[in-house]
């Protein structure tokens, strides 16, 4: 049985006052139906992680080698040192604008893993492989370049989040038959590369304009298992209604 796990990705919003604030609010109010979250700029996850006795909190991005000259950077033990259990990798922005690619984001989910912090990672197509009906091969060639190589047992504790591009911050969601649709290439995709047990468990989320009027028909997709959620996660309100839609 796995978990459901729904995770707001703040992205660069938030100063440490207002995570804070949103944190003393929201906090309260999870529940065991699922594991709740933020990701949080990394100037404010230490107040963060002091402040969720229930939100899980995630880092947005790592660098995978350790230390070095690799200006503006954070690294794994870093992350490590303030208590990071999270860390989201390979987000599309993150892909798009900061060169983020499937052999960085395989290399960072091979550090996290040794360290213990679960990898939150992004995939998903761009509006023109959408439209050239390229989405299956491009969910299959970026998870297996951004997890060859893992073991099969550690695979079992990592999420995957499928986003399509075109549907972040546009409004215009996947429909949930497509959002489904993927999220099982996704778990076919992890069966073949690590079989049919790491594939049971591992948890996809979708993500693209999730909100509180969509929420609980994505939630109800089998191979749909929560939702990383940008616009919908910086509002308090509308965190807290997504949290008692699934309960
Ligand atoms: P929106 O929910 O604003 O579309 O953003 C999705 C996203 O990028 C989460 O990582």
């Amino acid at each position: 049985m796995r978990k459901p796990i729904i995770v707001g990705n703040w992205k660069m919003n938030k100063t440490i006052a207002e995570a804070t604030a949103f944190i003393k609010e929201v906090d309260p109010v999870c529940h065991d139906g699922a594991t709740y979250g933020v990701g949080t700029s990394f100037l404010a996850l230490q107040d963060a992680i002091k402040n969720a006795k229930n939100l899980i909190i995630a880092a947005e991005n790592c660098h995978f080698e350790d230390s070095g000259a690799f200006t503006g950077e954070v690294s794994v033990p870093m992350l490590e040192e303030i208590g990071v259990k999270y860390c989201i990798i390979g987000h599309s922005e993150r892909r798009q604008m900061f060169g983020d690619s499937d052999e960085t984001v395989n290399k960072k989910a091979k550090r996290l893993i040794k360290a213990g912090i679960t990898p939150i990672v992004c995939i998903g197509e761009t509006e023109a492989q959408y439209d050239a009906k390229e989405t299956e091969s491009v969910i299959r060639s970026q998870l297996s370049g951004s997890l060859a190589d893992l073991c099969p047992e550690c695979v079992k504790g990592i999420v995957i989040a499928y986003e399509p591009i075109w549907a972040i911050g546009t409004g215009k969601s996947a429909t949930k038959e497509d959002a489904q649709k993927c999220c099982h290439i996704v778990r076919d995709q992890i069966e073949k590369m690590y079989g049919k047990e790491a594939a049971d468990a591992v948890r996809i989320q979708y993500g693209g304009s999730v909100k509180p009027e969509n929420i609980v028909e994505y939630m109800a997709c089998e191979d749909i298992d929560g939702a990383l959620i940008g616009g919908a996660s910086l509002k308090a309100d509308s965190f807290k209604e997504i949290i008692e839609k699934t309960k």
